[in-house]
């Protein structure tokens, strides 16, 4: 493996996740900014947001997670590079997770930036009035993938993840694949990469040789690609075709939502889809033992980081999610899994 190793540019930034503290601010180029912003009661602790300085335009990426934490880093970021909200003209944001979308509606309203997605984005808020049905949808799903009964409430998507999601921003632009961000001064090309989500963009900028990879690459953790229902048909297959897209360069600087900044990207991509093949691989071994009859009996046989018996609650549906992700490529690639990640097709009449 070690000629698939990166090469750390972040250093305080790793030195700080060794030592599990908040990397500092850092100014990465004369005119690009790095401020973590807090991601409370969560293993990744915290998001890398990044202010860009152009002509008479700044832009934030990635705000982070909301809370007046989080707000208070920011601020004290921007300071650093001797801004305040109400300069800044736009939010990149690279998917619509909470944990970097979740500051971009208090930004706004600060500043009156515009806040912008990829085109393919969906936001999985249900339409209003539909609330109860749609988590009713969601536990029948998790039934079919062979969740126990008495594990469903702990998965299920109930009303505290809604009122997180409700308070996320809509937003005011969507951003293609192949364009520049309309921020003067700034060329920054948007690279459509859905894997992680539907709409995840990643985003060039050739003048400082940096690219901001959102989590669709990350130095150390691969990200989840979970199959969402309703949903794309083959997020993995997204995926690689996305880190194919993304791969094309060692030289750059990648400047990761998570973790630290490296270089080394088609070698990072590289050990990445060597990763998701060797999980598939594993998906393949636990079928032809012949016993497993759903998604969760296959998610249990898997090899987890922290073990099976340590996953609940939401990365416990993430693992199932992940799991059903490698079962719908299997079967794009010609293997019938015979296990039920779908809704059944209604019944046709003779
Ligand atoms: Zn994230």
């Amino acid at each position: 493996m070690h000629g698939l190793s990166i090469t750390v540019t972040g250093h305080e930034q790793k030195a700080a996740w060794r030592d599990k503290i908040l990397p500092p601010v850092e100014q990465i180029r004369e005119d690009v900014w790095s401020i973590p912003v807090p991601f409370p009661n969560h293993p990744l602790r915290y998001t890398l947001s990044y202010l860009l300085i152009g002509r008479d335009e700044a832009v934030l990426v990635d705000p982070g997670w909301a809370s007046d934490e989080g707000w208070r880093h920011l601020a004290a970021g921007l300071r650093r590079g001797n801004l305040g909200f109400t300069d800044l003209t736009g939010v990149v944001v690279t998917h619509q997770h909470a944990d970097h979308l979740g500051l971009a509606a208090r930004v706004r309203e600060a500043s009156r930036a515009w806040v912008a997605l990829g085109e393919h984005e969906t936001l999985h808020l249900p339409a209003v009035g539909d609330v109860a049905a749609w988590i009713a949808a969601d536990r029948v799903r998790l039934a079919l993938w062979g969740v126990p009964e008495e594990r469903l409430d702990e998965i299920t998507l109930g009303e505290r993840w809604l009122s997180t999601q409700k308070a996320l921003a809509a937003p005011d632009l969507r951003l293609a694949g192949g364009s520049l961000v309309p921020a003067g001064g700034l060329g920054l090309r948007v690279v459509a990469t859905p894997g992680h989500t539907p709409g995840h963009v990643c985003l060039v900028d050739e003048a400082h040789g940096l690219i901001f990879s959102g989590d669709h690459v990350l130095p150390r953790i691969s990200p989840n690609i979970s199959l969402q229902i309703p949903g794309p048909a083959n997020p993995l297959a997204d995926y690689y075709q996305s880190l194919d897209l993304i791969g094309f360069d060692d030289e750059m600087e990648v400047c990761p939502a998570h973790e630290y900044r490296f270089s080394g990207m088609r070698r990072r991509v590289e050990a990445l889809l060597e990763g998701n093949r060797a999980r598939s691989a594993e998906v393949l071994r636990v079928l032809a033992g012949g016993a497993a009859r759903s998604v969760w009996d296959i998610a249990r046989s898997l090899s987890w980081s922290r073990g099976w018996d340590s996953l609940q609650g939401p990365p416990l549906r993430l693992a199932l999610a992940e799991t059903a992700s490698h079962l719908v490529y299997l079967e794009s690639q010609g293997l019938n899994v015979h296990i039920p990640v779908r809704d059944p097709l209604p019944a046709v009449a003779p």
